[in-house]
This record gives C-alpha cells, sequence and structure tokens, in this order.
C-alpha cells in the first residue's frame, strides 16, 4: 500500500500525464502511478546507486520496464526536452527541491505541472516558482505516521495566483491559509514554540549582531504565525 503522502501526490497528476519522478527512491511513486491508469509512462530518476538499484528492482517486480524507465543522475539532468509533463519531486527538502529545479531549469520547457512534496521549508519551493514564472494552483497539507506533510502543485501562470498577504503566504501557504485545517494548525503551533525555544536559547548565550538578527528574523515569523492562528 503506498503512503497517503505520495498518494496525495498522485492525485494531481492528470490522466494520461507522462511523469519524471525525481529522487524516486524504490520508484513506488511511478509504479503507483503507471498501475492505476494515471500516468501512461513514466521516468524515475536517481542519483544515488543504491535507491537507483531498488527502483529498476521494484520496476521490474512489477514488469513494468515497458513503460517505466528508470534513469540515473543527477536532478533534472536525466531527462531530455520536451519528454515529459508533469514532474514530481518529493520526500526531501524545500531547499534541495528547488536547487534541482534551478539546476534543471533548461529542461522545464515542455512541463506543464510541477507536483512537490518538500518535507519542510516549503518557503523556498514558493519563492522558486515565483521567481520562475510558475504559478501555485493548489496545495495540501497531510498528516502520517505524526509526520506533517505539505504537497505544492504548480502550472506556469501568473506568479501571483493564490497570494492575498505575500508574505503570510509564502511562509503559510496561500491555499493552505485559506483552508486553515487542524493540520495547519498543529504543524504552525508546533513551529512557533520551536521558534520560542530557539529565541531563549539565542538570549541565554553570548549576546552579539548575528544572534540579535537571528532573533528579530524569528520574532518576525512568531508575529506572521500569531497573526494567522489568534
Ligand atoms: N521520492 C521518494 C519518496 O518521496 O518517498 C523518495 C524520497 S528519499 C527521502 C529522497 C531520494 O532523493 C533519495 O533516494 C536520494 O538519493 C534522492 N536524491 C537526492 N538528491 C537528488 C538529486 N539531486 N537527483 C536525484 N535524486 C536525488
Amino acid at each position: 500500500q503506498l503512503s497517503n503522502r505520495l498518494r496525495t501526490v498522485a492525485q494531481y497528476i492528470p490522466k494520461g500525464s507522462k511523469i519524471a519522478d525525481i529522487g524516486s527512491d524504490h520508484a513506488y511513486l511511478p509504479c503507483y502511478a503507471v498501475k492505476q491508469g494515471i500516468a501512461k509512462e513514466a521516468i524515475a530518476g536517481e542519483v544515488v546507486e543504491g535507491p537507483f538499484q531498488s527502483a529498476l528492482a521494484q520496476v521490474k517486480a512489477d514488469k513494468l520496464e515497458d513503460k517505466i524507465s528508470v534513469r540515473k543522475g543527477n536532478g533534472l539532468s536525466v531527462l531530455t526536452d520536451d519528454e515529459v509533463d508533469v514532474i514530481t519531486i518529493a520526500g526531501m527538502g524545500g531547499t534541495l527541491i528547488a536547487s534541482i529545479l534551478e539546476e534543471g531549469s533548461d529542461r522545464l520547457g515542455g512541463v506543464k505541472r510541477l507536483i512537490l512534496q518538500p518535507n519542510i521549508s516549503s518557503i523556498s519551493i514558493r519563492l522558486w516558482l515565483r521567481e520562475n514564472g510558475w504559478a501555485l494552483i493548489n496545495e495540501e497539507i497531510i498528516e502520517e505516521d505524526e509526520k506533517i506533510y505539505e504537497i505544492l502543485i504548480a502550472e506556469k501562470g501568473d506568479i501571483n495566483r493564490g497570494y492575498d498577504d505575500l508574505e503570510e503566504g509564502l511562509l503559510l501557504g496561500p491555499y493552505l491559509l485559506l483552508e486553515k485545517s487542524a493540520v495547519f494548525i498543529k504543524k504552525w503551533k508546533h513551529e512557533r514554540k520551536n521558534w520560542e525555544r530557539i529565541i531563549s536559547q539565542i538570549q541565554a548565550a553570548k549576546s552579539s549582531n548575528e544572534n540579535i538578527k537571528k532573533i528579530v528574523a524569528l520574532q518576525k515569523k512568531i508575529a506572521i504565525v500569531g497573526g494567522v492562528l489568534s
């Protein structure tokens, strides 16, 4: 059974797409998407030998070698131009996902949709999308095995789509903010507590300009979250 996290990613793949799943590990997502008849073909990209071998083995076990091409390489370098309609990147930090997109931006010409599931730092992805002409079209927040995950869906278009207050939206997610689900509230209450703890730790350490800057930045985030949760 595929995780709820990856099933949520799969829900946003338009039927009949050709997808590339970058950092695919066991290739569970492309195997599921093809078996379910969601994707017609897929590429599973992996940079590390062990997970690359796991992907090959899974595709073979599922007898999907004719539909799923498993490729070893860094980020989007495994793709040639206009090969896929949809790119999925899941289970990594937001800064890594943004750097994979940035480094591979010359391979995004034919891509219609990005489905991105950062484990942390969604803000890095929202910033990258805005700087590169991608509109955020939807977001999901889910909890599974006591971890909270966000899924961001983007298509080429108006970078302001969905945003009302930009600062709030970049940090918390414009669509997630509208919904303010129980999981969303839980996540940001937890983050706020964590920031408050970090501030007390910094305050207990030696005072320096660097530390003051860190405290100011955290206080700013606490104020944004406070305004939304109240
Ligand atoms: N996408 C799967 C998921 O969500 O369950 C696997 C997530 S796993 C934690 C992250 C995978 O990304 C690892 O297998 C790692 O080797 C791979 N990875 C990290 N950086 C990569 C890059 N630049 N290019 C391709 N794969 C990468």
